[in-house]
């Protein structure tokens, strides 16, 4: 169902007015996690000024220690409702159990799917079943074509408005977190009638790098970029290496506009 085979003319997921995957590049930002209203509007509202309607925040976050902040939960998708509200914009959330989808799309606008819990088919499933967008991230070891397929469990079930999201694989390289497979950019996009983001943070693990990684993704043909941005990411309660503060994203996001033919 995802192939393009099947399907020529692109998928495109339509949010707050933006089309995504009509060709031009859109772009998702927001703190890695939720911690209180006031981290949330503080960046929403530096996104609105920038004309940015796509916000992102964790909830429900997948730790890979038991004893690091382990998110919110429902209170933060209720603080994520109540930002999107105000600033009338379009909230992206990672969900992470198969249980909590029918209640969470009250509250948000694209459920995420974690590059942990790409085979997790249950959530897939779940996610499938309901109408709602889905972002669905690259598994950390996952090969495109394990990716497609489980695109293809959430399509299978009725739900096509999916976004792929290559966020970095892991290798033996150790310069960054995980290793950007740009390639699989076109790649995606040849075999799928689906939009393709590329989130530099998760990917890159490096602030410095997040321009550059930027820059490549959307001149590859990347339907999107998704990055980190924390109002402090110093006191970040994760991800605080490489989340963007608001001077540093002012400017990330400048250079990435005056850097290329779009907008
Ligand atoms: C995230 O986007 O918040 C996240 C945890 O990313 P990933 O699943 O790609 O590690
Ligand atoms: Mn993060």
């Amino acid at each position: 169902l995802v192939s393009r085979k099947k399907k020529p003319e692109n998928t495109i997921v339509t949010l707050k007015g933006e089309n995504i995957g009509d060709g031009k590049p859109h772009f998702v930002f927001g703190p890695c996690a939720v911690e209180s209203y006031e981290q949330v509007a503080t960046v929403a509202k530096t996104m609105k000024e920038k004309g940015l309607k796509l916000l992102r925040g964790g909830a429900y976050k997948p730790r890979t220690s038991p004893y690091d902040f382990q998110g919110l939960g429902v209170e933060g998708l209720k603080i994520l409702k109540r930002v999107a509200d105000e600033f009338d914009m379009a909230v992206i959330s990672e969900i992470v159990n198969p249980a909590d989808i029918e209640m969470a799309v009250d509250y948000i606008d694209v459920i995420q799917i974690g590059a942990r819990n790409m085979q997790n088919f249950e959530l897939l499933k779940a996610a499938g079943a309901v109408n709602k967008p889905v972002l669905l991230k690259r598994g950390i070891a996952a090969t495109i074509e394990e990716f497609i397929n489980a695109a293809e469990y959430i399509m299978a079930q009725g739900n096509g408005q999916i976004i792929l999201c290559e966020r970095g694989i892991r290798t033996y390289e150790r310069a960054t977190r995980n290793t950007l497979d740009i390639s699989a950019v076109p790649i995606l996009k040849q075999e799928t009638h689906l939009p393709v983001f590329v989130d530099v943070t998760h990917s890159t693990g490096r602030r410095d790098l997040l321009l550059p990684a930027a820059k490549a993704a959307i001149a590859i043909g990347a339907d999107g970029v998704m990055a980190e941005v924390h109002p402090d990411p110093a006191v970040a309660l994760s991800d605080a290496q490489q989340q963007m503060d608001l001077n540093q994203f002012d400017t990330f996001y400048n250079e990435l506009l005056a850097s290329h033919f779009v907008r």
